[in-house]
């Protein structure tokens, strides 16, 4: 039963996105359980275990302990193993069709690049896992290289250069959001012909913007998401279901 209302679910979306040349894909950490990451606000949720007024930018800043805490969970974190899903790779198989305006993700994960879709398509607007900078003087580095020295003994490593303090380039709670990449983000959000908004549940701010931006000017948002997410109401069509599983159908149907 639960197959068969997808499968009219699939056919209504691939008969609303058939058409359109500037796809803005939105995603957010729905798309990228199937590769092992848990998301934050389901109900088996990271925040069921962590209180997320513990990780805020001012805490990271002036705490040290804490410091040391944030860095050996980078160490213990899924997303350093995690490969792409077939959600990803049908996110770059709609870039190669040509039918993408690009790609907006809430994720931290770098998994649509790991997948094939170039730097350029992707708009990372809560900053990403993979890399770390100094917040003195914007030095980075691949995430990998500084984990190699807290794995050596330094708990709290600091900038070769100005003894700054080094942190993820993840935008933390209470932290700015990245002006570059929001404003790439809305312009692709006036260019697109539809929202295409995989694994999201469209309930954090302002990154959900993005999306509703582009659907206030009139065009179609299909949601892709297992469970409600806070816009299913202003959707022309929700596939409920897992992105690994409901994505490739809809790429493979209009490419
Ligand atoms: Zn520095």
């Amino acid at each position: 039963m639960a197959a068969m209302a997808m499968e009219s679910e699939l056919r209504e979306a691939v008969r609303l996105l058939a058409d359109k040349q500037a796809i803005l894909v939105f995603t957010g950490a729905g798309i990228s359980t199937d590769s092992g990451i848990p998301d934050f606000r389901g109900p088996q949720g990271v925040w069921t275990r962590l209180d997320p007024s513990e990780f805020t930018y001012q805490r990271y800043l002036a705490d040290p302990e804490h410091r040391r805490r944030r860095w050996q969970m980078a160490l213990d974190s899924p997303i350093r193993d995690a490969a792409p899903n077939p959600a990803h790779v049908a996110v770059v198989d709609l870039w190669k069709a040509g039918k993408m305006a690009g790609c907006v993700t809430q994720n931290i994960d770098g998994l649509h690049q790991a997948a094939g879709l170039p730097d350029q398509e992707v708009v990372e607007v809560h900053g990403t896992a993979r890399r770390v900078a100094c917040l003195g003087c914007s030095a980075g580095w691949p995430t990998e290289e500084v984990l190699e020295r807290v794995r050596a003994g330094e708990d709290d490593p600091v900038c070769p250069h100005c003894g700054g303090i080094l942190k993820t380039a993840t935008i933390s709670f209470g932290q700015m959001m990245p002006e570059a990449a929001m404003a790439r983000a809305y312009d692709l959000a006036g260019r697109a012909d539809a929202v295409l908004s995989v694994g999201s549940t469209l309930s954090v701010y302002p990154a959900a913007f993005i999306p509703l931006e582009a659907v206030g000017r009139g065009v179609p948002l299909v949601i892709v998401n297992r469970g409600p997410t806070e816009h299913d109401h202003t959707a022309s069509m929700k596939v409920d279901g897992s992105a690994g599983q409901a994505l490739p159908h809809l790429v493979a149907a209009i490419t």
